[in-house]
């Protein structure tokens, strides 16, 4: 008999990052930036590289100065970054923290104000809850859906109307990052919450990641998703080593 696989590939595992959008037009950004720098620049000049200091022109210059620094502030958003794959969805704010897709108890989109609440739970077992507006994060909002809908469809809450409204993923977007494979020892079985002392007892569900004792691996995960697949592997061990 051919040799056996030695060990199971691990799958890979990925997310998406995504960087808040100014809700501000980037003309105005320019407009306003430009006008800084050119109040800079002549206030400069006015006071500093002339024989005499032309009246007004320390004024010229501080208002060019608050103008670019207005430019700077109206041109980055103050919401936090977003990642959004295999782990679920996370926010870097003062580190990163993760819903994972089990922990998500309820996807829902605002139309009046372009809002999306996830919430549930984090890694940690404390309650989460996002408010992620489409203006700054539009895309880091169709992923979150197009997501949640494949893994949690139970729980994601989005009409056809709202999924008009909030558009389609766009595969460019956002940044691609590979994530470190989950990490299964620590975890209780979902259904037996059984602690897993020894990464080889634990089962994970592709969908929504929730991890499973394989001694007490359901037909089918909470989230709906089949795991047949593992009985189907029991099996087939099971009958060779009986030969
Ligand atoms: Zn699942």
């Amino acid at each position: 008999m051919a040799a056996k696989k030695t060990k199971e590939k691990k799958r890979d595992r990925s997310e998406r990052r995504f960087l808040p959008q100014s809700a501000t037009p980037p003309l105005v950004v320019k407009v306003t930036g430009a006008l800084g720098a050119a109040g800079i620049g002549g206030g400069v000049t006015g006071q500093y590289l002339r024989p005499e200091a032309v009246p007004y022109s320390i004024w010229v210059l501080a208002g060019g100065a608050l103008l670019l620094g207005a430019a700077i502030w109206i041109g980055t958003s103050g919401d936090p970054a977003l990642r959004v794959g295999d782990a679920g969805v996370g926010v870097e704010k003062g580190g990163l923290r993760r819903l994972p897709w089990w922990g998500i108890d309820a996807v829902m989109w605002r139309a009046s104000d372009g809002i999306l609440t996830v919430s549930g739970k984090d890694e940690a077992g404390a309650s989460l809850s996002l408010e992620i507006a489409q203006k700054n994060q539009a895309q880091a909002v169709a992923w979150i859906v197009k997501e949640a809908r494949a893994r949690i469809p139970k729980t994601c809450e989005v009409s056809d109307d709202g999924l008009a409204e909030i558009g389609k993923a766009s595969r460019d977007a956002g940044l691609v990052m590979k994530l470190d494979p989950l990490q299964i020892v620590g975890h209780r079985c979902a259904a037996s919450d059984k602690a897993i002392a020894w990464e080889p007892d634990g089962r994970v569900c592709p969908r929504c990641e929730r991890v499973y004792h394989k001694d007490h691996v359901p037909q089918a995960c909470a989230c709906g998703g089949s795991l047949a697949v593992f009985h189907k592997k029991a099996d087939e061990a099971a009958a060779s080593e009986s030969v």
